[in-house]
């Protein structure tokens, strides 16, 4: 049996999530949430809007804050796209991000670039964090919006959001967070860390997968063009019809994840220290990015004398990858790691290995045991002495 140990890449529905959707797809809440006129419609909107509020409980949002989406992806999109095309009028407008971020993120900043925009990239320091100083630096006047991911999904870096959403809120530039690894796992308060908009996902929590939200606060609200147009659901902001399953599907997984955070994440971080005290049995490896400032169910680990692709292959037990699961079908070499210095050698040997909630101890303490045995046989198998 191949045990599951990637979980940012997506994480398997809670059981409970399951129960809920399939009563909901089997009740009479089955009718278009926007069809008000009749009681299958009414049902359906008084689940979505009860789902709303449990999102919004999460991060301490007003439900009315919270839009629904397809999933993290469309809310990058949506914030960067649908601010630059409300707000573009011709004149200079500058956006900082930084190499962190995902490609949804990293491909809208390309594409207002080509529209217009000035786009600059913060260089993450060598531990993969953003540092306020770097971001503050290469801020121009023109500076209108900041987007900065939360957690890695590479490294599992945590960046300091509520210091830089600060500095935003006191510079009076709009502050959009990636949130779609942090959610559930750590906790997120968008009023203390000023956050203006930020992109969630569901399957990242032990949700369904093609559902989302993005959270914009009161003052950013009419400061974004919907990009999706159509039937007007959403308040205009997002056309389509609403799948009342998978956001209540979301919504019960928020609502497991806030109950169980603090025992996840314990149990997440002894699963990490289980393994990385076997893996220290081992020589010449290293973590990239560091354990401080680091949610614990993502480890990024650089074997720089081997290739992922033979790891990955001789750990036939263990789904495990190379990266970020978007790259991984692309031969791309990991656009994270390159800005964090590493060289290619180191980019070309690492794996990524993450844990959640079902992950038991023994699990994790068998990957490391395998991980050595798989690095020990290849590298015997390259000739260097152990
Ligand atoms: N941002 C980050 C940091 C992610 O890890 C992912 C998923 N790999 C996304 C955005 C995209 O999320 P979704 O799959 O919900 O579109």
């Amino acid at each position: 049996m191949t045990t599951y140990l990637d979980f940012a890449s997506t994480t398997p529905m809670a059981p409970e999530v399951i129960e809920k959707m399939h009563a909901v797809m089997k009740e009479d809440s089955f009718g278009n949430p926007s069809s008000l006129d009749h009681k299958f419609g009414l049902a359906a909107k008084k689940i979505v809007e009860r789902s709303r509020a449990e999102v919004a409980d999460l991060i301490n949002a007003n439900p009315d804050e919270i839009l629904w989406t397809s999933g993290a992806t469309e809310s990058n999109n949506l914030a960067i796209v649908g601010f630059h095309q409300f707000q573009y009028k011709n004149q200079a407008m500058s956006f900082l991000t930084s190499h962190l971020e995902h490609k949804s993120v990293i491909e809208c900043m390309d594409l207002i670039k080509a529209l217009g925009s000035k786009v600059s990239f913060i260089k993450p320091n060598d531990k993969g964090r953003i540092d306020l100083e770097t971001l503050s630096n290469q801020m121009d006047e023109d500076a209108v919006f900041v987007s900065c991911m939360h957690v890695n999904n590479e490294t599992g870096i945590i960046n300091d959001i509520e210091e830089i959403g600060k500095f935003c809120r006191k510079n009076e530039i709009i502050f959009h967070v990636d949130a779609a690894q942090s959610i559930g796992k750590i906790p997120v308060d968008v009023d203390d860390m000023c956050i203006d908009l930020m992109s969630m996902s569901a399957h990242k929590v032990y949700g369904p997968k093609g559902v989302g939200a993005l959270y914009i606060n009161k003052k950013s609200i009419g400061r974004v063009k919907s990009i999706i147009v159509g039937g007007g659901q959403e308040r205009g902001m997002r056309s389509g019809t609403l799948p009342t399953h998978q956001i209540v599907g979301m919504a019960t997984a928020y609502k497991l994840s806030k109950q169980r955070m603090h025992e996840d994440l314990e149990h997440i971080t002894q699963c990490q220290n289980s393994f990385l005290k076997k893996l220290s049995n081992l020589n010449d490896w290293k973590i990239n990015g560091s354990k401080e400032h680091s949610y614990p169910g993502i480890l990024s680990i650089c074997f720089p004398d081997l290739y992922s692709e033979s790891l990955i292959y001789a750990m036939e037990d263990f789904a495990i990858s190379r990266g970020s699961a978007c790259s991984s079908d692309h031969d791309e070499p990991s656009h994270v790691l390159k800005s964090m210095g590493l060289v290619d050698d180191e980019i070309n040997g690492t794996i990524r290995i993450s844990f959640g909630r079902t992950t038991s101890i023994e699990q994790a303490e068998l990957a490391a045991s395998e991980l050595i045995k798989a690095v020990l046989h290849l590298r015997k198998l390259k000739g260097c002495s152990q």
